[in-house]
């Protein structure tokens, strides 16, 4: 029977657990997690820097967080969010969503709560030639302690290292760096001159949620098209330069400012995975995979939530069932050598395509096209196309545009696999 140890309680951890522990093949399942709670991403507090045990905080919530994707679409295929009058829904509850699920399938009773993943190392042995080392440290105790899995899961999260563009001057600003990843709530910077730099989801949430605190906020972002003028009056191109308080931007002009908010995004970190485990991170490129999820060099090692742009939850319910019929022996992965192949030529197609590096998990229009080839070789249910048809619809930047300010009121409802509807149109 297989041991398997799964890194992280977030929405992935999550639903690794309620798959493993609903196969025959699977004996021990060890959720590990670092914090004293489930959830991830999900868990809001108002605390930066460091927690109680000097380990960096996990979670980028910030207060007044409502979700970006309509809930209708965040679900897990046998686990809809509850019914409720709003489609984007707050943050909190979302959480009360994970833990239900969680409840539901008798997970939380596998997770090891304050449970740090320090070391994970590869061995030869077991019956598919491979073991894992893993060695955690309970926070509360203190004591390390090494476990031997099978397979590993892992599910640590993609959204709590800030990425740190390279701004000549910035580390000398005279006022106030902050990472999204630190950011809160918007009366901090009542009064002063923001500078958002990013226009990403979490960059045009900010910036608006701000703007109605502050004197001035200027987003600097490098998107072809600007929006309009009265969400965000004041918009330059990227920024080249930072002197004491003042910004210089790529078309010539500058800005005196009081706050630097960095929403430049997240990278990919796996600080507890050993080198021989063959995965490296490179210009948030993580290789090599074979469709975004296992690790070709060790292919006992499964990573969720690595694609971006994606039904995140539906998605990792995907995954995680693919990878668990490959645990249960129902297919078989193709040789390494084939997997390096698939994802070579994978890489090769991006480029062609004008991706660049750090877009190499970037699915978004491809979605559909992921998921099938997911269920096709793993001889499981793919996810109805509805999911992607609204995800497109509600990530298009028309959409997030012409109506950013209000595009949170509309309200989806899934007729079937195929279609919806809008019921309340909030443009
Ligand atoms: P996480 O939720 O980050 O969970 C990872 C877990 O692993 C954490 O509990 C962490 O403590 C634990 N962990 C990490 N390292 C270790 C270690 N060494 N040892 C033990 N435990 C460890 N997605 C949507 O679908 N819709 C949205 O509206 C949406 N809004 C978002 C808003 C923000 C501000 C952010 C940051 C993300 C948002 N996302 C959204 C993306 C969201 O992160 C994913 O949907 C999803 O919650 C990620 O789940 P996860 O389990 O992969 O990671």
């Amino acid at each position: 029977m297989a041991r398997v140890c799964v890194i992280g309680a977030g929405a992935a951890g999550l639903c690794a657990g309620r798959h493993l522990l609903a196969d025959p093949s699977v004996g021990l399942v060890d959720i590990l997690e670092q914090t004293s709670q489930l959830g991830g991403t999900w868990v809001y507090t108002e605390s930066t820097g460091c927690n109680d045990f000097g380990l960096p905080i996990h979670t980028s919530m910030y207060k007044n967080l409502r979700t970006n994707l309509p809930k209708e679409i965040m679900g897990f295929p046998d686990f809809p969010v509850p019914e409720s009058e709003q489609s984007y829904i707050p943050a909190n509850e979302i959480l009360a969503f994970l833990q239900s699920y969680a409840d539901k399938y008798d997970v939380t009773s596998h997770i090891k709560f304050n449970h740090y993943v320090q070391l994970v190392i590869p061995k030869a042995g077991g019956p598919r030639g491979e073991l894992w080392d893993v060695t955690f440290k309970s926070l509360v105790t203190g004591e390390p302690e090494t476990r031997e899995y099978d397979f590993v899961f892992v599910c640590n999260g993609h959204y709590n290292m800030p990425s740190i563009p390279s701004i000549p001057g910035l580390e000398e600003f005279q006022g106030e760096v902050i990472h999204s990843h630190d950011y809160r709530l918007p009366e901090i910077f009542a009064d002063k001159r923001v500078l958002v730099v990013g226009a990403g989801p979490s960059g045009m949430d900010i910036a608006l949620e701000i703007t109605a605190v502050t004197s001035k906020v200027i987003l600097s972002h490098h998107h072809k098209k600007q929006f309009p003028q009265t969400m965000f009056p004041e918009q330059k191109p990227d920024v080249i330069k930072i002197k004491e308080k003042t910004a210089f931007f790529e078309d010539g002009s500058e800005e005196e400012v009081d706050v630097i908010l960095l929403c430049t995004g997240y990278q990919y970190n796996f600080p507890f995975l050993h080198q021989s485990s063959g995965i490296v991170v490179d210009d948030n490129c993580v290789e090599p995979l074979y469709k975004h999820l296992v690790n070709i060099h060790h292919p006992t090692m499964c990573f969720i939530g690595i694609p971006n742009y994606v039904c995140a939850f539906p998605m990792f319910d995907l995954q995680v069932r693919y990878f668990v019929r490959w645990i249960s022996g129902a297919f078989s992965l193709p040789t390494e050598a084939q997997m390096q192949a698939h994802w070579e030529q994978e890489k090769a197609e991006r480029v062609m395509r004008g991706y660049t590096r750090r877009q190499a998990h970037f699915i978004g229009p491809d979605q559909e096209k992921y998921f099938a080839s997911l269920s096709a070789e793993a001889g499981t249910k793919t996810l109805p196309s509805v999911l992607t048809k609204i995800m497109l619809k509600s990530l298009c930047f028309q959409n997030l545009t012409n109506q950013c300010t209000n595009y949170r009121q509309n309200i989806y409802k899934i007729i079937n696999d195929d279609t919806y509807e809008i019921l309340s149109n909030g443009k």
